[in-house]
């Protein structure tokens, strides 16, 4: 926090400041300008706004520094975080595939889905089973049955699980069935939501809001954190730009910005990025070139009868091909593939 004076303010007013600051075991710093003095405040500023210093004789007004996030910062945490989804790691060390259907449909579906993200080598399964639809007359998936089905893949496949919940009541339920809780982009800023996931005993996927910078992402994680639950994977998944060629705007930057603000791993998924099959890959390659610690790709076994963004659906067999690029490029660029 800095204090910024007064143009009439005296010694007297910055030596007040500076002895109000002290009593409550912070550190004062004076700067003496030509026409202002400000004083740089070390220590806790949640005591610095319990002293009221704008009330003050001789004091202008408070400039708020730092960032409002603390426990995802990196700053104070500078070593990057590994999260864990049940064998799975995601982290800065490995290059994270995750791969799985958009919606659980059928138990057919989800398992073939399932099985082609196995064979090309995903480290977690996706698939929702709790869909927040934009329109309420789309499928909104197969709830519970679709949280036995993904436990039925898991099982098949040796792989676990992530799959959203929409509602704070269903957070225990999904956490029972569920290696990670995914909090979709409509939600990231659902506070009662974040706080919810933010004692469960299972790691969060936070998805980036659409229309949310890249701080508000960073404090919707800070709800989790807070509640004591720091294993935390953000994921870019596009936002809403005057753009409509694609279903939303990639960005990679954002990707990068939120690895370099926040110890948390960072994944990509360019399947809701785009909205298109043929962008899916070489926004994956891109993530993974720019330095993303995974991405997340949605694939079905026959995307033109998907329930559910079929368009950005991969074939199991346009996800192998990509898998096996991945793999290579990871190879070139030095990193692990988990
Ligand atoms: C999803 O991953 O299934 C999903 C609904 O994505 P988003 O919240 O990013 O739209
Ligand atoms: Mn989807």
């Amino acid at each position: 926090m800095v204090v910024v004076m007064r143009t009439d303010a005296t010694e007297a007013d910055v030596e007040r400041v500076c002895e109000k600051v002290r009593e409550v075991g912070g550190e004062a710093f004076v700067s003496r300008g030509t026409v202002h003095t400000i004083i740089g405040l070390v220590g806790d500023s949640a005591l610095f706004r319990a002293l009221d210093l704008d009330n003050l004789p001789g004091v202008d007004h408070l400039i708020q520094v730092g960032k409002p996030y603390k426990m995802v910062a990196r700053s104070l945490h500078p070593e990057p975080t590994v999260v864990r989804v049940g064998s799975a790691e995601v982290g800065r060390s490995t290059f994270t595939i995750i791969a799985g259907p958009c919606a659980v449909e059928s138990e057919a579906q989800a398992h073939e889905a399932c099985r082609a993200a196995k064979e090309a080598g995903a480290a977690i399964l996706r698939g929702g089973a709790f869909k927040p639809r934009t329109s309420p007359y789309s499928f909104q998936g197969l709830g519970k049955r679709g949280l036995e089905i993904l436990a039925e893949c898991r099982a098949e496949t040796g792989l676990p699980v992530v799959t959203e919940v929409v509602d704070p009541r269903d957070v225990d339920l999904v956490a029972e069935w569920a290696d990670a809780l995914q909090i979709g982009t409509r939600n990231m800023q659902n506070f009662e939501l974040l706080k919810a996931v933010g004692a469960a005993a299972k790691p969060v996927m936070l998805k980036r809001g659409f229309a949310a910078t890249i701080e508000e992402w960073l404090m919707a994680a800070e709800y989790i954190a807070q509640r004591g639950n720091s294993e935390i994977i953000l994921c870019e998944r596009g936002i809403r730009t005057f753009e409509t060629a694609t279903r939303n705007t990639l960005d990679l930057a954002g990707m990068a910005v939120a690895q370099r603000e926040s110890h948390l791993p960072v994944i990509v998924d360019p399947s809701h990025a785009t909205g298109q099959r043929d962008l899916v890959a070489p926004m994956a390659r891109a993530a993974l070139a720019a330095g993303a610690d995974g991405v997340m790709v949605d694939v079905h076994p026959n995307p033109d009868e998907a329930l559910c963004d079929g368009p950005q659906a991969l074939r199991p067999a346009d996800l192998q091909a990509l898998a096996e690029d991945l793999r290579a490029l990871a190879a070139v660029l030095g990193r692990s593939m988990g």
